[in-house]
Protein backbone atom coordinates (compact mmCIF):
# COMPACT_ATOMS: atom_id res chain seq x y z
CA UNK A 1 0.00 0.00 0.00
CA UNK A 2 1.38 3.53 -0.59
CA UNK A 3 -0.22 7.11 0.97
CA UNK A 4 -1.06 9.45 -1.83
CA UNK A 5 -1.97 13.03 -1.18
CA UNK A 6 -4.27 15.11 -3.56
CA UNK A 7 -6.11 18.79 -3.77
CA UNK A 8 -8.33 20.68 -5.92
CA UNK A 9 -6.63 23.60 -8.37
CA UNK A 10 -7.43 25.76 -5.92
CA UNK A 11 -6.56 23.75 -3.03
CA UNK A 12 -9.90 24.65 -0.98
CA UNK A 13 -10.40 20.65 -1.08
CA UNK A 14 -7.48 18.40 -0.04
CA UNK A 15 -7.32 14.80 0.41
CA UNK A 16 -5.04 11.84 0.86
CA UNK A 17 -5.52 8.01 0.57
CA UNK A 18 -3.80 4.61 1.10
CA UNK A 19 -4.28 2.61 -1.98
CA UNK A 20 -1.98 -0.12 -3.95
CA UNK A 21 0.42 1.16 -6.55
CA UNK A 22 -1.39 3.00 -9.19
CA UNK A 23 -0.32 1.76 -12.40
CA UNK A 24 -3.53 2.09 -14.80
CA UNK A 25 -6.52 4.07 -15.10
CA UNK A 26 -10.19 4.47 -15.65
CA UNK A 27 -13.00 6.32 -17.22
CA UNK A 28 -16.39 5.93 -17.10
CA UNK A 29 -18.53 7.22 -20.43
CA UNK A 30 -21.37 7.94 -18.39
CA UNK A 31 -23.05 10.54 -19.01
CA UNK A 32 -21.46 12.87 -16.83
CA UNK A 33 -18.08 11.05 -16.50
CA UNK A 34 -17.82 11.62 -20.55
CA UNK A 35 -18.39 15.68 -19.80
CA UNK A 36 -15.70 15.74 -17.52
CA UNK A 37 -13.18 13.23 -18.95
CA UNK A 38 -11.44 12.79 -15.84
CA UNK A 39 -8.85 9.50 -15.30
CA UNK A 40 -9.88 7.73 -12.24
CA UNK A 41 -8.34 5.44 -9.90
CA UNK A 42 -8.92 1.59 -11.40
CA UNK A 43 -9.91 0.73 -8.10
CA UNK A 44 -11.71 2.13 -5.58
CA UNK A 45 -10.76 3.60 -2.01
CA UNK A 46 -12.39 2.27 1.32
CA UNK A 47 -13.86 5.51 3.37
CA UNK A 48 -11.33 3.97 6.31
CA UNK A 49 -8.85 4.61 3.80
CA UNK A 50 -9.62 8.51 2.88
CA UNK A 51 -9.12 11.39 4.91
CA UNK A 52 -10.61 14.75 3.36
CA UNK A 53 -10.34 18.43 4.64
CA UNK A 54 -12.01 21.11 2.87
CA UNK A 55 -12.09 24.57 3.85
CA UNK A 56 -15.42 26.06 4.56
CA UNK A 57 -18.20 24.85 2.38
CA UNK A 58 -15.49 24.42 -0.73
CA UNK A 59 -16.61 20.20 -0.82
CA UNK A 60 -19.79 20.20 -2.72
CA UNK A 61 -21.75 17.55 -4.25
CA UNK A 62 -23.72 16.66 -7.47
CA UNK A 63 -25.95 13.91 -7.90
CA UNK A 64 -28.93 13.28 -10.42
CA UNK A 65 -31.27 10.54 -11.79
CA UNK A 66 -30.94 7.67 -9.22
CA UNK A 67 -29.42 10.63 -6.99
CA UNK A 68 -26.82 7.33 -5.57
CA UNK A 69 -23.29 8.53 -7.38
CA UNK A 70 -22.18 11.63 -5.40
CA UNK A 71 -20.00 13.50 -7.11
CA UNK A 72 -17.98 15.63 -5.37
CA UNK A 73 -16.40 18.68 -6.41
CA UNK A 74 -14.94 21.96 -4.95
CA UNK A 75 -17.43 24.55 -5.41
CA UNK A 76 -14.89 27.09 -6.16
CA UNK A 77 -12.32 25.87 -8.74
CA UNK A 78 -15.00 23.36 -10.21
CA UNK A 79 -12.59 20.67 -10.29
CA UNK A 80 -13.98 17.07 -9.20
CA UNK A 81 -11.79 15.49 -6.45
CA UNK A 82 -13.68 12.25 -6.32
CA UNK A 83 -16.97 10.02 -6.85
CA UNK A 84 -19.06 7.82 -4.67
CA UNK A 85 -19.88 5.39 -7.33
CA UNK A 86 -23.51 4.23 -7.30
CA UNK A 87 -22.73 0.43 -6.97
CA UNK A 88 -20.91 1.06 -3.87
CA UNK A 89 -21.50 4.11 -1.63
CA UNK A 90 -19.08 4.69 0.60
CA UNK A 91 -15.97 4.08 -1.32
CA UNK A 92 -13.90 6.83 -4.07
CA UNK A 93 -12.48 6.82 -7.27
CA UNK A 94 -10.19 9.52 -7.19
CA UNK A 95 -9.69 11.68 -10.13
CA UNK A 96 -5.81 10.73 -11.31
CA UNK A 97 -4.93 14.56 -12.11
CA UNK A 98 -5.87 15.87 -8.47
CA UNK A 99 -2.50 13.94 -7.36
CA UNK A 100 0.38 15.29 -7.05
CA UNK A 101 3.73 14.21 -9.33
CA UNK A 102 1.25 11.78 -11.09
CA UNK A 103 1.73 10.86 -14.78
CA UNK A 104 -1.75 10.22 -15.17
CA UNK A 105 -2.12 10.78 -19.50
CA UNK A 106 0.40 7.90 -19.78
CA UNK A 107 -0.86 4.96 -18.28
CA UNK A 108 -3.01 2.78 -19.48
CA UNK A 109 -6.77 3.56 -19.71
CA UNK A 110 -9.86 1.26 -18.98
CA UNK A 111 -13.36 2.61 -20.62
CA UNK A 112 -16.18 1.76 -17.83
CA UNK A 113 -19.16 0.93 -19.81
CA UNK A 114 -21.31 3.51 -17.05
CA UNK A 115 -23.52 4.63 -19.47
CA UNK A 116 -24.86 0.96 -19.58
CA UNK A 117 -25.78 1.28 -15.57
ZN1 LIG B 1 -10.78 24.21 -5.52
Amino acid sequence: MKNYSGSCHCGAVRFSFRAPEINSAMQCDCSICIRKTAYLTPFKVMQDDMEITAAGDALKTYRFGTMAAQHHFCSTCGIHTFVEPRLSPGTYRVNLGCIGGSDTLHLPVEIFDGKSL
